[in-house]
């Protein structure tokens, strides 16, 4: 198997089985050494041809495997050789973190710049809009809903976002 000591990082277990589910995760756990076809590989890992299908697409989505086609010239089926393409783990987790970082930033965004309210018995909370078209009163129970701070959300937020700027390397101004 090539890719030892990618695989052994739990940050990128984590990642493959979120690509791939864990049916799909036999495959793209054991990358062989070289080419290989679909069918060597349900047979080796004992799994369903379509189940390796898919992980091996999902894969190829992200970059993480190849393929070429070769044609029988007798049948005239076509076999898939299959490549892992797992050098891209790191960039492709990278790309992650900032996808993960500028959503944050945007949610942020939003806590700081809206007012909520809460409704206690269903913890459902509601934008000031929203609270004053019900009156203040919570349309599922009736109850007054109180304004909510939520700067602790925000402060959880901001720490988040500077473990995700230490870990990118992200300058932030200010
Ligand atoms: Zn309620």
């Amino acid at each position: 198997m090539a890719f030892e000591d990618l695989l052994e990082d739990p940050v990128i277990q984590k990642y493959l089985h979120e690509l791939v589910g864990p049916k799909g995760m036999p495959v793209a756990a054991a990358p062989p050494d070289g080419e290989v076809t679909d069918e060597e590989l349900a047979e080796k890992l004992d799994l369903e041809l379509n189940d390796v299908r898919r992980a091996l697409f999902i894969l190829y989505e992200n970059d993480l495997a190849t393929y070429r086609r070769l044609r029988d010239e007798d049948s005239g089926w076509l076999t898939y050789l299959w490549t892992f393409e797992y050098d891209n783990i790191p960039e492709n987790l990278e790309e992650e973190l900032y996808r993960l970082h500028d959503a944050l930033e945007d949610r942020r965004q939003y806590e700081q710049n809206h007012e909520f309210y809460l409704c206690e018995i269903c913890s459902i909370r509601f934008e000031f809009g929203e609270a004053m078209d019900f009156g203040f009163e919570c349309p599922e129970c009736g109850s007054p809903v109180e304004s909510m701070d939520n700067s602790r959300l925000v402060h959880a937020m901001d720490d988040r976002l500077d473990a995700l700027e230490d870990e990118l390397n992200i300058d932030v101004e200010g």
